[in-house]
């Protein structure tokens, strides 16, 4: 079925290919996989196969450079909490942003996507491999070898556009955002080791204490098995669905595309003068449609994104930005119904004001 849910990049749905994976590690296969007995040996086999399959969906070499952790927050936080200080861009997600003000890090300025990082950074440097709010496309390898250590946080980049660890020394991800379940996501370690964030019994050799989300692994793992084999034809969808919701939106006046090229053909930013996006986001809402007026953990908030104003994007097209991000189950016709929506909305909002 078609669906009118645009906001894939707050959250997608578990696949039920991934569903079916996990539930049998929450009843008959419930075993502890620190545990040495066979139900233990059992789970800890299915942790270690989703730890083989999220390596290989990011191109690590050796899976024990993978760490379960409860999700790209907590990854983010981990790795900024590794170093005494350095340099994140100003396009990050608020789970780097916000830990990264509170511990001394820089934001570096930036003149539209350039980011204008200072000569001497600082020892850890962060810059995501594709923006939430815009989708602009980063290139974070492009900063190794610099003499500082490079994070990148590339929650919206893994399923969704190449992707690869290269040199980069660390890596966040969270599962439920390639069709994987909630609360559960990974820190790639270049070097393997790492000071503990989470300390606990041990688990993760030491590196990560707490027992592990077992059926939430195993359904990681094959998420990302899933994200890699089924990327460019979801990338090819997801370019028809965005041109199919630009045409039905050339009638409007006075609204346009945020953010530069290159950019992930999974969000789609975009902005419209005189109304505001939350109210929009409403009026769509009461039509069916899902969609954000921005990332969804500030989607509560009413200060104006950090993220926009970092891009350049003028102060009178801020208010009125509306991010669409598209997934598996949307086609182009309910992509043209979003953009006959919008119009509507947009239309009735501004002739209310
Ligand atoms: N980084 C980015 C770029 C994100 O889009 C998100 C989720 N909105 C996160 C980090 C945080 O992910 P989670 O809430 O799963 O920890």
């Amino acid at each position: 079925m078609p669906s009118h849910y645009f906001d894939h990049a707050a959250t997608t749905p578990v696949d039920p290919r991934v569903l079916r994976e996990m539930l049998p590690y929450f009843s008959e296969s419930y075993g502890n996989p620190h545990s040495i007995h066979e139900p233990g040996q059992r789970a800890r086999a299915a942790v270690e196969r989703a730890r083989r399959q999220v390596a290989a969906l990011i191109g690590a070499e050796d899976p024990h450079q993978i760490v379960f952790t409860s999700g790209a927050t907590e990854s983010n936080q981990w790795a900024l909490r590794l170093f005494p200080g350095g340099t994140v861009s100003p396009f990050e997600h608020s789970s780097v942003r916000e830990p990264a003000l509170r511990l001394g890090y820089r934001i570096a300025p930036a003149s539209g996507p350039e980011i204008q990082w200072p000569e001497a950074p600082g020892p850890l440097v962060s810059l995501m491999k594709v923006g939430n709010e815009l989708g602009t496309i980063f290139a974070p390898e492009a900063l190794c070898g610099q003499g500082f250590a490079v994070h990148c946080d590339a929650t919206q980049a893994v399923g969704k556009v190449p992707f690869e660890v290269a040199a980069i020394d660390f890596v966040s991800l969270s599962a439920h955002k390639f069709y994987g379940p909630k609360g559960v996501g990974a820190l790639y370690l270049r070097e393997g080791l790492a000071e503990p964030f989470v300390i606990g019994g041990g688990q993760e050799e030491g590196r990560r204490g707490g027992t592990l989300n077992v059926p939430g692994i195993a359904g990681m793992g094959l998420a990302a098995e899933f994200a890699a084999e089924e990327r460019d034809e979801a990338a090819r969808q997801a370019e028809a669905c965005r041109a199919a919701l630009l045409e039905a939106l050339r009638p409007l006046s006075d609204w346009r595309v945020h953010g530069s090229a290159p950019a992930s053909p999974f969000i789609l930013s975009l902005g419209f003068l005189g109304i505001e996006g939350q109210p929009l986001v409403v009026e769509l809402d009461h039509l069916g449609f899902a969609v954000s007026s921005g990332a969804a953990c500030s989607s509560t908030m009413t200060e104006p994104s950090p993220v926009l104003e970092a891009m350049g994007i003028e102060e009178a097209w801020r208010p009125g930005t509306l991010r669409i991000s598209f997934g598996k189950a949307n086609t182009p016709a309910s992509a043209d119904a979003l953009g006959k929506a919008v119009y509507t909305c947009v239309e009735k909002i501004r002739n209310l004001e």
